[in-house]
């Protein structure tokens, strides 16, 4: 810390977390054992609810369902910097064996949104009392539905943008591959667009002996699977990393009969927006060659999903600033981009955003997200929140 920044706001931060930390880890333990699926949060909603409530923080609930948005005014007028946290748990069957387990049965929050939930309280209660020294306003974003339901899209669609309209957008992730108190970003595109594809193969059915009289769909559709090898090997630049998995093939009924049809589903996963182009347009070409050479129909229903989560640097830069101000230069390292996705992506499409990751494995432990066993250390919100509050201080400095 320069002891010659006379208003450092470093200590002020570390010792307004300190006074509400185990309030805070009290809640997220309530939120861990009432787990929601997405667009269910309503119990959950409702603690942030009551939580703003208390901390005088005006809100509105029922954004995108059970999504709720609260707004805190800074003292002097500025841009409008969003920070999300997503509230929505998985169905899992929960096997930590903690005290504060899941009551709901087959539901988790083995993604640690309870954390985040938990986190952007934190901020809320921490931002509050600096909000004097704020130059603009800080939307606080509390999505429903990330684990793949489209949380984010609904609040896109109720508006979240605009009133005051955003300008820039901060989300995290608990992250089990780094000790607590570590953080992590990455420059640029850091999680990957993420579409599906269906591809029905029809031939002619017929008995299993006379496969001459028939068209089979099987055959062609092994044929097409290996083809689709080809994409990542022989179409995209080596450079740009890609996957194209087939996660299923559906067709027949048993030992004697060629089916009519055969089905096939799949992911195409990129960091690159020509990487993306080319994929696609290599599926449904090589189906068409299929179709061509094996004599079968092949109907290719091609889904973009989520885009590209890029990070910019607009925010990206003052964030891990603040992070080093905060915590030391060691505290947050550059990483590598992942072919996950995540639906803050919709948000960052439109206004510049980062994803900061908050590193949660507790000592000795070797966790993973969407895990049965998953234990954040709980530590990870107190950090997540000096971490979140100074990056909001840096960007409306
Ligand atoms: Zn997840
Ligand atoms: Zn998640």
């Amino acid at each position: 810390m320069d002891p010659a920044r006379s208003n450092d706001p470093g200590p002020i931060i570390r010792g307004l977390t300190e006074q509400i930390e185990a309030g805070l880890i009290e809640i997220r333990r309530d939120i861990h054992a009432h787990p929601e699926l997405g667009f269910e949060e309503v119990r959950t909603a409702g603690i942030v609810a009551a939580e703003l409530t208390r901390l005088g923080i005006p809100h509105q609930t029922g954004i995108g369902k059970t999504g709720v948005v609260g707004l805190i005014e800074g003292g002097r007028p500025g841009p409008v910097l969003a920070i999300r946290a997503d509230m929505d748990a998985l169905p899992i069957l929960e096997k930590t064996g903690l005290a504060f387990a899941s009551e709901h049965e087959g539901k988790m929050h083995a993604c640690g949104h309870d954390i985040h939930t938990t986190t952007l309280l934190g901020v809320a209660a921490v931002l509050r009392q600096l909000a004097p020294q704020l130059a603009g306003t800080v939307k606080l974003v509390f999505q429903p539905a990330e684990e793949g339901l489209g949380g984010m899209q609904a609040m896109i669609d109720a508006g979240v943008m605009d009133n005051p309209s955003i300008d820039m957008a901060l989300t995290l992730h608990n992250q089990p591959e780094m000790p607590a108190g570590q953080f992590g970003f990455v420059r640029g595109p850091t999680l990957a667009a993420s579409d599906r594809f269906d591809i029905v193969v029809r031939g002619k059915s017929g008995h299993a002996a006379y496969p001459h009289t028939t068209v089979d769909p099987i055959v062609a559709a092994a044929h097409l699977v290996t083809q689709l090898q080809m994409v990542v090997s022989r179409e995209v630049s080596a450079m740009h990393p890609v996957v194209v998995t087939v996660g299923a093939i559906t067709g027949g009924t048993t030992y004697n009969i060629i089916p009519d049809t055969c089905s096939i589903k799949g992911t195409v996963r990129t960091l690159n927006a020509r990487a993306r182009d080319i994929a696609e347009a290599a599926i449904k070409r090589l189906a068409a060659g299929v179709a061509e050479g094996m004599r079968v129909q092949c109907e290719v229903d091609y889904r973009r999903g989520m885009p590209i989560l890029r990070n910019d640097d607009k925010v990206v830069l003052p964030a891990v600033a603040a992070i080093r101000a905060q915590f030391g230069d060691d505290a947050i390292t550059e990483g590598e981009a992942n072919l996950g996705g995540e639906d803050f992506a919709l948000m960052a499409n439109l206004v510049p955003g980062f994803q900061l990751r908050v590193g949660s494995s507790q000592p000795g432990r070797r966790d993973r997200l969407h895990n049965s066993a998953y234990q954040p250390d709980e530590r990870s919100i107190g950090f997540g929140v000096q971490a979140l509050a100074r990056a909001a201080m840096e960007i409306l400095g």
